[in-house]
């Protein structure tokens, strides 16, 4: 394939004795929409951490774009073009949808950004643009008329769309979704999946962790396993329904 987007080299994690990631070396292709399988345990969101710098791996290396990324933090990867979203999202509940948004590229981006803003003008010319661009992405995500609204009054499918808005703050080129579809009903996934497949096509690459294998099958390819943190399978969503590994894993859990 092209250079992959993102690659790992037996990628291993131990939490104390616990062996979550046994030496998980993948690449995911530029332009893919790339599904994460497995049953629960199997080891897919702290793959996410470790790729992401929320956890530095015990063994191996993470590469984006042909650069070791491997360890760095996750506001210096979200600079870098790598956004995730969470499994369960936690915004500020008191917060308005919109500034949970702005506060993205702020959290993300760290302070640095903003220290060397220490002018008042130029401090309130970057809070205007981060409040305009904030705003169209929340067009985007069809929740611009939540805006105002507070983050924790609205509902869980919705949360989902404002994770996916603040994750666009960072103009990333890799996204990584856990389990964007779960608990979000069947209109909101409609939406959801709309704008991923629009951004997949004007050239972002995807990494989706889900559940509902009609999801996968409809939406992704190619498809990657893994059960008890090893990489069990890979191949394209009709293989993975016919792979009797995978139905064992998923039986055995
Ligand atoms: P998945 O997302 O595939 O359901 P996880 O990556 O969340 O799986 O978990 C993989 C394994 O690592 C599980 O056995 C889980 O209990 C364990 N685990 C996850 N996070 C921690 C942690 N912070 N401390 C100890 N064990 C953990
Ligand atoms: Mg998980």
């Amino acid at each position: 394939m092209a250079e992959p987007i993102l690659a790992t080299h037996g990628l291993t994690h131990d939490f104390g004795p616990f062996r979550a990631l046994h030496g998980v070396s993948l690449e995911v292709a530029p332009g893919t929409m790339t599904g994460l399988i497995g049953p629960n345990g199997a080891g897919k969101s702290t793959l996410f951490n470790v790729l992401t710098g929320a956890l530095r791996p015990t063994s191996g290396t993470v590469t984006l774009q042909g650069t070791d990324i491997t360890g760095q933090p996750p506001d210096a990867l979200f600079r870098a073009g790598l956004a995730r979203s969470f499994q369960i999202p936690r915004p500020f509940a008191r917060m308005t949808v919109l500034e949970n948004v702005m506060l993205a590229p702020k959290a993300q981006i760290g302070e640095r950004v903003w220290g060397a803003f220490l002018n008042p003008r130029a401090m309130a010319a970057q809070e205007n643009a981060i409040r305009q661009k904030a705003m169209e992405v929340l067009e985007f995500v069809t929740l611009a008329k939540l805006a105002d609204q507070a983050a924790g009054e609205i509902s869980g499918g919705q949360m989902k769309l404002l994770e996916l808005a603040r994750v666009l703050m960072g103009d990333p080129t890799l996204i990584l979704l856990d389990e964007p579809a779960a608990g979000v009903n069947p209109a909101l996934t409609e939406v959801l999946i709309d704008k991923i497949e629009t951004l997949n096509r004007t050239g972002t690459t995807f990494v989706i962790i889900e559940h509902d294998m009609d999801f996968v099958m409809q939406h992704c390819t190619p498809v990657i396993a893994l059960g008890q943190g090893r990489v069990i399978f890979e191949g394209t969503p009709e293989q993975a329904l016919a792979d009797p590994v995978l139905l064992d894993a998923y039986l055995g859990a």
